[in-house]
């Protein structure tokens, strides 16, 4: 497929997206969906869109309209999961999908150049201003709005961050696995580096992703331990493995502390770079999504307005709140207690594990998550002294 059937020398747009990631790829399925004569630019250095990436979420992190456009994404889905810890297990039935990078990009390929449109590969932009987008190889494209999400710059959470760190290995089992729905956390296993838990996706019946996953001080990440564990694991299991196929690996910011949202000089930043992520998560769906769907539903010239301003302050808000956990499950509690924390918070009713995940959390939540319902809970002591979490 042309990856640019307009012609050679069209050079103005509706929109323009920069980076070919999680955001802009969801932008442009929501431009489409809402505005389908809009004509849209996507512009990403690498030689796909949308990276080496399994994107899980919860189907209540996103509005049914949202599902409109999203739907195709998905690639596998589940009612419920279950979570482990060392005194209890307990199944949610709360419907998770999946998504892959190469479902991805092949859906918003082909959905992008169903209208007016181009994708471009390989292609780095330098610059980005009002209206314009300029090539390291010096073209410059025009459009009525850039939209720049070019990703996360870890550097700039240091100091205020904590990580979500893992390293995930998609295998092969020798006989069916017989696993039938994911385990969101199995902290059943030795703690170290903060909070540790084995996170499984059935994929199909022979194959599964396993990530050894830990909530940590430091991003730094030991790729090859951490594979070797996910290994030991799955033997452990009884899951022989007949071949690793895939690897992915993260190193997401958990900030307790975050710069505001940029929609200055007439560009909006979007994505990570713009904050438009779940900090206690350090996942992006459910508020890229969020975004998306808004910008999908006002025409180019209006994005940058009053509606946008109200967006952002509602993510502000729900930000705050995330904020406030990360602060008592980093800065408060002593790395080895995060897992009693989580293990706390897991014993919550659905609907407060449901707000949270979406992002859409209530006041009365937070202090249900970070103190818990007296006398049991996290009893704050001077910081000099350790924290005490009774699960
Ligand atoms: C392995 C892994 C698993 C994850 N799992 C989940 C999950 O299950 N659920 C979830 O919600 N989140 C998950 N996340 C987090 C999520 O992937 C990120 O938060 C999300 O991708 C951020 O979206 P973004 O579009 O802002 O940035 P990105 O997805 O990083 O996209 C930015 C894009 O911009 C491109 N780019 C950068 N600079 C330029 C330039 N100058 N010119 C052109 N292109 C440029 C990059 O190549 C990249 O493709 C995961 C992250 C990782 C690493």
């Amino acid at each position: 497929m042309p990856l640019d059937p307009q012609p050679a020398d069209s050079l103005h747009y509706d929109y323009a997206l920069v980076g070919g990631g999680l955001q802009n790829a969801l932008i442009a399925l929501a431009i489409r969906h809402h505005q389908p004569q809009a004509s849209i630019l996507l512009v990403e250095q690498q030689a796909t869109l949308g990276g080496n990436h399994t994107w899980c979420f919860h189907f209540s992190d996103v509005a049914p309209a949202v599902m409109a456009w999203l739907r195709p994404l998905v690639a596998h889905q589940w009612p419920g999961y279950e979570v482990r810890f060392a005194d209890f297990t307990r199944r949610l039935p709360l419907g998770y999908g999946a998504m892959t990078s190469a479902q991805l990009a092949e859906v918003v390929t082909k959905t992008v150049l169903c209208g007016p449109g181009a994708v471009l590969l390989n292609t780095e932009v330098s610059q980005v201003a009002a209206h314009q987008v300029v090539l390291a190889d010096g073209r410059t494209l025009h459009a009525r709005l850039v939209v720049d999400a070019r990703g996360a710059q870890p550097e700039a959470y240091a100091g205020r961050a904590g990580w979500q760190k893992f390293v995930g290995l998609e295998v092969q089992t020798v006989v069916a696995h017989g696993l039938v729905e994911p385990i969101l956390m199995d902290a059943q296993l030795p703690q170290m580096d903060g909070f540790r838990f084995m996170y499984v996706l059935p994929l199909d019946a022979h194959r599964l992703l396993v990530e050894d996953t830990r909530f940590a001080d430091g991003a730094d990440l030991d790729v090859a331990a951490l594979r070797a564990e996910v290994l030991a694991y799955a033997q452990h299991a009884g899951w022989q493995v007949a071949a690793v196929l895939r690897q992915e690996v993260g190193v997401l910011p958990m900030p307790w502390k975050t710069s505001e949202n940029q929609s200055n000089h007439g560009v909006l930043v979007a994505g990570m770079q713009g904050g438009w992520f779940h900090p206690a998560t350090g996942y992006s769906l459910a508020v890229a999504a969020r975004l998306a769907q808004w910008l999908g539903s006002v025409p180019p010239d209006q994005a940058l307005g009053e509606g946008l301003r109200d967006l952002e302050q509602s993510h502000g808000r729900q930000r705050h709140f995330a904020h406030a956990i990360n602060w008592a499950l980093f800065h408060l509690a002593a790395p080895p207690q995060r897992v009693g924390m989580m293990a706390r918070f897991f014993r919550r009713p659905e609907a407060i594990i449901a707000r949270f995940f979406a992002l859409d959390l209530q006041l009365l939540d937070i202090a249900r998550i970070v103190l818990g319902p007296p006398p049991r809970g996290m009893r704050w002591w001077p910081r000099s002294l350790a924290l005490e979490v009774t699960p």
